[in-house]
């Protein structure tokens, strides 16, 4: 009653993730929440992702991925994030960072890098954010120099899931080539970074975990110094200074996959919510009964379908090789905005049971939920986005 399908693939793709999350996702959820730690990175349950086929669904099968489609990957996305979206980001940061090198990258470099990310056995990083270049992404300071044949990079960045773990960095920075008039745009370039040699960082790399982070404890967020660090030249990625192009480009994909994040966190919620009132007695009788409640329980359910349709629309666009831009950015506002919404009746429909974590998954949902209105773009820069396109 709380899914819905749109062919059967969907409901192939739902069981298939129920099937692994009841087997390896139920009996570690709670451990690995609490997990603050590098080398704690949730190592054994990503080969388990990637053994299962879940690391790197999107891309072809000739690259050793799964070769779904768009919508079916919302729907791997939203299934997952109904059992632990922590462990959802496991899969769809691979997700992210591995697209574009696929997309933009050279055949060399997609037949180097795409299977051994695809695969879950190297674990690649999307490294844009920057200290003072987060939602102004354009003003990286981090920057590359020709050096022969090697690139010199000096800068850092921040906040990147999975930056203190990743074999392989999608790395934007400020390299234009001759191109010192124009666009600050087309001074972006992006350079992939094989971040180890025999098990060691390459000289001038170095990564902290970021502590105390609020929610999706199971996968790490990290901080990123680059120190003359040397990466050979044929590691550009997609040309020089089509960086902002290539992670524009990238974000639209991952827009919808937030989306989808933000669905299956309201599904958790408002399936909670529905269990929940019909056993918990007040004045006697189950509080499903009085009509507070059920009004919560039906403006969750009103929202939860109609952000559905949303990304559904923005996936079914991707998947017919139409422009998602604008699509993508609805969708990821406005699921972002009613996951919060759905956890937040939750929390009050199992109150005190809501609150503390050792009695419902609310508590986990309410951390959980609250980056999706930050990260792959703010609510603000959706809003930016989305006017822009409809003023222009
Ligand atoms: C857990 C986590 C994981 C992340 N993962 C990654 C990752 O894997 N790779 C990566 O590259 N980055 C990642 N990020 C970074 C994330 O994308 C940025 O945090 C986000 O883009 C916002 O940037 P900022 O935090 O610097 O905020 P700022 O850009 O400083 O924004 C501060 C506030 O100002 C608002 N604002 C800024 N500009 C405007 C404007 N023009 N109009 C209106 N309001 C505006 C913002 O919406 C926000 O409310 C992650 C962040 C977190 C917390």
């Amino acid at each position: 009653m709380i899914r819905y399908n749109v062919d059967e693939s969907q409901q192939a793709m739902r069981d298939r993730v129920a099937e692994f999350a009841k087997k390896h996702i139920e009996p570690v959820s709670k451990e690995l929440d609490h997990r603050d730690d590098p080398d704690r990175f949730a190592m054994d349950l990503y080969k388990k992702l990637g053994k299962a086929g879940f690391i790197g669904m999107r891309m072809p099968k000739e690259y050793g991925g799964g070769g779904v489609s768009a919508l079916d990957h919302t729907t791997m996305i939203e299934e997952f994030c109904f059992y632990d979206p922590a462990i959802c980001l496991l899969s769809a940061v691979a997700e992210l960072a591995t697209y574009p090198i696929y997309a933009f990258g050279s055949d060399e470099q997609k037949k180097k890098f795409v299977p051994k990310c695809a695969s879950g056995e190297w674990i690649p990083a999307f490294v844009l954010t920057e200290p003072e270049a987060g939602s102004d992404a354009v003003n990286q300071k981090t920057t590359a120099v020709l050096d022969g044949d090697e690139f010199v990079i000096n800068g850092e960045k921040i906040f990147i899931m999975h930056g203190d773990v990743a074999d392989v960095f999608v790395l934007f920075l400020k390299y234009g080539g001759d191109q010192d008039e124009g666009k600050a745009s087309r001074k972006i370039s992006a350079i992939l970074v094989e971040t180890k040699q025999d098990g060691k960082y390459i000289p001038g790399l170095k990564t902290a975990t970021l502590k105390k982070k609020m929610g999706m404890r199971a996968a790490t967020t990290g901080r990123i110094w680059f120190d003359n660090v040397r990466v050979p030249k044929e590691n550009l990625l997609g040309g020089v200074g089509k960086g902002f192009k290539i992670a524009m480009n990238t974000l639209d994909g991952a827009r919808v996959g937030v989306a989808a994040q933000g669905l299956g966190i309201a599904m958790r919620a408002l399936h909670e919510s529905i269990e929940y009132a019909k056993k918990r007695i007040c004045f006697g009788q189950p509080i499903g009964k009085f009509q507070a409640i059920q009004w919560m329980i039906a403006d969750m359910s009103t929202q939860l379908e109609a952000a559905r349709m949303l990304t559904y629309k923005a996936a079914m666009l991707e998947d017919k090789g139409e422009k998602f831009s604008l699509e993508a950015s609805h969708a990821k506002l406005y699921c972002s905005e009613i996951a919060k919404f759905c956890v937040d009746r939750a929390m009050q429909i199992h109150a005190g049971y809501g609150y503390i974590g050792e009695f419902s998954m609310i508590e986990k949902l309410y951390r959980d939920q609250r980056i999706m209105e930050i990260y792959e773009g703010t609510s603000e820069v959706q809003r930016l986005v989305i006017a822009s396109a409809l003023l222009r």
